[in-house]
């Protein structure tokens, strides 16, 4: 809530940054275990979207938990700042017209609700898709083999749940798709959303 004396300034239009950098500034929230690729993925579109000269900015999980998220952990009180403080910043730059690029694991539909509901039709769910078997069998930062001895709080999976989005825009199942099809995926989505032409 906006207290009394907080007096929001207006800023340049939506449409004049979009036109500026000649796209729509959109949301892409990947959700998904730990390790099921939703990194490696946003991170292969940075770097097309780069190449074709649109402007993107990732917001990764374990980056805002270095930085602006250092001070919450994995309770769910944390969890739900740590996704209302990055959906909050992820506002600020869609309205400016950047393609954000959001992944964070984002285990309840609760959390990805409280997302949606500050983005509203800038929020689009990816769901990143792969079994605790295969993202264990990955372990890319060995917290699958930490947490099988205990080591590792709210492991989620594990010690906390996980749900699947019920009705995503995008599901991208790293089972079956490279990191390549799984980026081309994503393009064509934005191209359906005339995010970029
Ligand atoms: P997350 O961000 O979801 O925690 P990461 O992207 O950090 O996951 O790690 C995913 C790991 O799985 C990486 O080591 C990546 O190379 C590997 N991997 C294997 N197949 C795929 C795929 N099809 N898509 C994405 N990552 C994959």
């Amino acid at each position: 809530m906006i207290g009394t004396d907080i007096h929001p300034h207006a800023t340049l239009p939506r449409h004049a940054k979009e036109t500026l950098l000649g796209q729509k500034g959109i949301v892409l929230w990947f959700c998904g275990l730990s390790g099921s690729g939703k990194s490696t993925i946003a991170g292969a579109l940075e770097q097309v979207l780069h190449d074709q000269g649109r402007f993107c900015i990732r917001l990764d999980g374990d980056n805002l938990r270095a930085g602006l998220n250092g001070n919450l952990g994995f309770t769910d009180d944390d969890r739900l700042e740590n996704i209302r403080r990055t959906a909050e910043l992820s506002k600020l730059l869609a309205a400016n017209g950047v393609i954000v690029l959001c992944s964070l694991i984002t285990p309840r539909g609760e959390l990805r609700d409280l997302a949606r509901g500050i983005l509203g039709s800038d929020f689009s769910e990816i769901y990143v898709k792969a079994s605790y078997a295969a993202c264990e069998a990955r372990d890319p930062k060995g917290l699958y083999a930490k947490a099988a001895n205990g080591n590792v709080a709210h492991f989620t999976g594990r010690d906390s749940v996980f749900e699947e989005p019920q009705e995503p825009s995008l599901t991208l199942d790293t089972e079956r798709l490279s990191v390549e099809d799984a980026t081309f995926e994503v393009l064509e989505f934005l191209r359906t959303k005339r995010v970029i032409a």
